[in-house]
């Protein structure tokens, strides 16, 4: 289903026009208007899900295995040195645009990008209480 006044179900649906990289049934492969990088990338299914919560199991493994296929294309097309794939859900996350989407953003050594967290340091017991939270 598409949702009404959702950009990106018209552009994965070609109601608006993008610059296109693959189509297929299900999904549309756009540049991203604001890329990061040179060949920043935007995987959108062209069925309407908000997030990866709300995408179908059957659609997320396409969408994995179309990331697998595009940044092999960009590595090869771009001679990336490396590649990020990122994927944002709710503002807590930075999620701008609310129909889910998988960046796959190439990099460049020296592209004075970063996609970074602080990272903490927990205690053995204070991660065993968050996998306990998790997995009980
Ligand atoms: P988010 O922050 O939701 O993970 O990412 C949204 C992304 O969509 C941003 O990188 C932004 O540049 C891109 N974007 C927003 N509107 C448009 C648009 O109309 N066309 C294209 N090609 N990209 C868009
Ligand atoms: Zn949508």
């Amino acid at each position: 289903m598409k949702k009404d006044n959702c950009i990106f179900c018209k552009i994965a649906n070609g109601e608006i026009p993008s610059k296109t990289l693959y189509e297929d049934r299900n999904f549309r492969v756009i540049l991203d208007l604001g890329p990061a990088t040179k060949g920043h990338a935007l995987i959108l299914p062209k069925e309407h899900a908000e997030n990866l919560y709300d995408l179908p199991e059957e659609s997320a493994a396409e969408a994995m295995v179309l990331a697998r296929r595009m940044a092999a294309t960009l590595v090869e097309k771009l001679h990336c040195d490396g590649l990020n794939l990122v994927q944002n859900n709710g503002d807590a996350a930075g999620q701008t645009v609310q129909h889910f989407h998988l960046h796959l953003i190439p990099r460049y050594v020296g592209d004075g990008q970063s996609i970074n967290w602080k990272p903490g340091s927990p205690t053995q017991e204070e991660l065993e209480a968050v996998r306990k939270t998790i997995v009980e």
